[in-house]
């Protein structure tokens, strides 16, 4: 994306390439109706045609987000992470759609990049979007996966509480509570429940060292799948 293309352009092509998923999902969710008809469906399968899940991996592109300690960059963990979470939700039938998926930013500035992103999620009303990120703070010691969820949002609240118990089972040490926040862009405006996942501390070097890897990096997924998991249960 060396080439000086305005904003509005990257965002519009960007789009064009999201509807185009959702109908390929469409589509495929018509085929696996066509083929169930002679055998027989289960309603879930025919609920899945529409976008359950929206899955956004935070910063990319010129927007780097937090550099870790052993200089990773949080919007390639975000991006890997995220994928695996995809992969894991479309094993279980879950109909998601990403924000991104590559190393590109949505937009050439961040308030347009930021404004893509609820546009997608309020476009396309999933049941749950979780945006994906990795945290960090001055001093090192301080570690733990941590959720947030709009202060003002009861399903929120309750996404963000399961997702955060779901990930205390990957690191027994941490005892972070999902914490409600009334001040992020994101938060704000989205118009379904959004939750945002902070994986861990790019600035805890252990921590930092743990996310840099797939092993972890599945664990943190699956973690993350679990969660929305058992939030599509609870509300269904
Ligand atoms: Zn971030």
């Amino acid at each position: 994306m060396g080439v000086a293309i305005g904003s509005q352009i990257i965002g519009t092509k960007f789009y064009e390439h999201v509807i185009s998923k959702v109908d390929d999902m469409q589509n495929n969710s018509q085929n696996v109706e066509d083929m169930g008809s002679e055998t027989s469906v289960e309603s879930t399968q025919i609920e899945n045609k529409k976008v359950q899940i929206v899955l956004d991996s935070g910063h990319g592109g010129s927007d780097p987000g937090k550099i870790g300690i052993n200089g990773v960059q949080e919007k390639d963990i975000n991006l890997m992470i995220a994928k695996k979470v995809e992969s894991k939700l479309q094993e279980k039938q879950i109909v998601v759609m990403m924000t991104r998926t590559d190393e590109r930013g949505l937009a050439d500035s961040k308030v347009e990049d930021m404004k893509t992103r609820v546009d997608i999620i309020n476009e396309n009303k999933p049941v749950l979007a979780v945006s994906i990120h990795q945290n960090s703070y001055e001093q090192e010691g301080i570690c733990g996966a941590q959720v947030f969820y709009y202060t003002h949002s009861t399903e929120g609240k309750s996404a963000a509480e399961y997702m955060q118990n779901s990930l205390l089972s990957v690191d027994a040490d941490n005892k972070r509570q999902a914490k409600a926040n009334d001040t992020y862009y994101m938060l704000k405006r989205t118009e379904v429940p959004l939750i945002i996942v902070e994986c861990g501390f790019l600035s805890n070097r252990e921590e930092a060292e743990k996310l840099s890897t797939d092993e972890y990096q599945e664990k943190v997924a699956d973690a993350i799948c679990n969660g929305i998991e058992t939030y599509l249960k609870d509300i269904s």
